[in-house]
């Protein structure tokens, strides 16, 4: 009983373009093994607990070898038995994917396999820069080659062919073929080919487009002739992975290119919120053309049932960890005239916990709802509540004051994390305090998130334990080791910040970032702030 290995397409970049099917293996993979070409999207989509195995090509720096691959595959299957492995190519594993050859090598071991086809990036790119490759009336045809391999000899882009070019491609036939061609792998030898092309017949107005790193938030067309393709690359610096595309329907993309630059586009941004709190914001920077890693700081549980801490015993001491007691706690809802939320997680933990015990919003009936900002409000209002008191500056000092002036006699039950600070305690020293959930710290990250997050132009911040995290599980940018690292901001990787709340903003300064903190304590706020700060 061997291992099973799914060969996935992963599509051309666009981390939407990636099948329902691959998706479904990659959730549940125990093991993923993936190639360069693979968008950091979707490799945040795998399951969190797989071994991820980079076995990525850089151009010309080959890391593992194809054959080592093919055994890697084979090694993993007889080694794990039952587990899912999942073999991550870019585009469609079968499309210059040598996904062929791997199957093969699956078969001669006895491996059990599946194919998962992918988007090519052989006509999406193209399509993702408003070129279709077969427009009715000017291809008949679309022709998908190799401008790489083994037997193509790179002439340098402003020599001369060397005469001993062995080359497997069919120049003439190629030349003389009406259909759009489409070459993947091509730009290092792209002078070679164009040239070739001409001398064997294809006229030299040709209209050309390079296309790099398609459907990505740094796509990019160049267009250009088969006389011109040579120098334009050059000129233009055209780089890995792009396609080239020749025919009468790259014409076509002048009118209906309609991937249209963003605000955001071509900036890669990390994110640290928690998972669940992530999305929003990740949904709308990578709208506005931002490529976002997800990096949370902190997992947050609900617990059990709710711990309840009495301000007086907690004397400003955070409880760690915690475990709950029974859930007959919530009949003592009845001892409360008013619930205070901190947070979207503890609106989410005190309703779970609630639900689980069988109770229903009922329980609520008659009493206050009280909200520390905006987005907890929001929260509150999908459980069908509405908040009776909202402190205009969405602080907890704000809400413990405006509760504090307006029902001084109430009793009042505090809804909050293990961490929260003793704000709301000073301040309303009657109040009771459950805590609903807790906040685990993340204590690494994996090594490709910690490469791409290396490469971030900035860093978006929600709190001031995320900014002190994050400088944890990313040692190589803080200085010492033994006592507290103090980084040194040159050191800082990315070093721009954006940071949502003055705390927040303190604590990122101290740690040597630069700091940009949006107006409000609001995703909306920040998001502005992000948009005006790049433009
Ligand atoms: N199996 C892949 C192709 C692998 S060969 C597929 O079906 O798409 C790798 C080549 O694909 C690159 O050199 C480049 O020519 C092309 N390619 C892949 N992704 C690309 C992208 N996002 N933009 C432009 N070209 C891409």
């Amino acid at each position: 009983m061997s291992g099973k290995v799914y060969l996935i397409g992963a599509g051309p970049g666009d981390p939407g373009l990636l099948t329902l099917r691959g998706k479904e293996i990659l959730e549940k993979a125990d093991v993923v093994v993936y190639d360069r070409l693979v968008s950091l999207a979707i490799l945040g989509m795998c399951n969190p607990k797989a071994k991820m195995v980079d076995v990525g090509k850089m151009p010309q720096h080959h890391k593992v070898k194809q054959s080592e691959i093919n055994k890697l595959l084979v090694q993993f299957a007889c080694e794990m038995p039952s587990a899912t492995i999942a073999r991550l190519k870019g585009g469609d594993p079968f499309v210059f994917g040598r996904g062929g050859e791997e199957a093969l090598e699956l078969v001669n071991a006895g491996v059990e396999f599946e194919i998962v086809p992918g988007i090519t990036s052989a006509i999406s790119v193209p399509a993702y820069a408003g070129i279709p490759v077969s427009h009715r009336g000017i291809a008949t045809s679309f022709h998908i080659i190799t401008g790489h391999e083994r037997d193509v000899i790179a002439a340098p882009v402003s020599g001369v062919i060397p005469a001993q070019a062995g080359i497997s491609l069919d120049f003439e036939a190629l030349a003389h073929c009406p259909g759009t061609l489409i070459f993947l792998m091509g730009i290092a030898n792209m002078d070679f080919i164009a040239q070739r092309l001409v001398e064997c017949g294809k006229d030299p107005k040709t209209p050309v487009a390079f296309i790099e790193k398609g459907t990505t938030p740094y796509q990019r067309t160049v267009m250009a002739t088969l006389a011109t393709a040579g120098e334009t690359i050059v000129r233009e610096k055209v780089t890995a992975p792009a396609i080239t595309i020749m025919g009468g329907v790259v014409e076509l993309g002048k009118s209906l290119a309609w991937k249209k630059n963003l605000p955001l586009s071509g900036k890669r941004l990390v994110v640290t919120r928690a998972a669940k709190q992530a999305s929003g914001i990740t949904a709308r920077l990578t709208a506005l053309g931002a490529e976002v890693i997800e990096t949370p700081m902190i997992e947050t549980r609900t617990l059990e049932c709710p711990c309840v801490i009495p301000a007086v015993i907690l004397e400003g001491r955070r409880p760690d960890r915690i475990t709950g007691i029974s859930s007959a706690i919530f009949d003592s809802l009845a001892d409360f005239d008013v619930l205070a939320f901190t947070s979207v997680n503890g609106v989410e933990s005190f309703f779970k916990q609630l639900f689980d015990a069988g109770y229903d919003v009922r329980i609520l009936a008659g009493k206050k709802i009280a909200s520390v900002g905006k987005i907890t409000e929001k929260k509150l209002l999908e459980y069908g509540i509405r908040c009776d008191y909202v402190p205009e500056d969405h602080t907890g000092e704000g809400l413990g004051k405006l509760l504090a002036s307006q029902c001084a006699e109430c009793r009042i039950l505090l809804l909050q994390g293990n961490l929260a600070d003793d704000t709301l305690q000073k301040l309303l020293p009657r109040a009771t305090r459950w805590v609903v959930y807790e906040t685990l710290p993340v204590s690494e990250l994996p090594e490709w998130k910690r490469e791409a997050v290396e490469s971030a132009d900035a860093v978006v911040f929600a709190s001031s334990s995320a900014v002190e995290n994050f400088v944890k599980v990313m040692p190589q940018s803080v200085e010492g080791s033994d006592s507290y690292p103090e980084p040194r901001a040159s050191n800082l990787n990315p070093r721009t910040s954006f940071c949502i709340g003055r705390l927040t903003e303190a604590t990122a300064r101290k740690h040597g970032f630069e700091t940009i903190t949006s107006d409000e304590t609001t995703m909306d706020s920040l998001v502005k702030k992000i948009v005006e700060y790049y433009s």
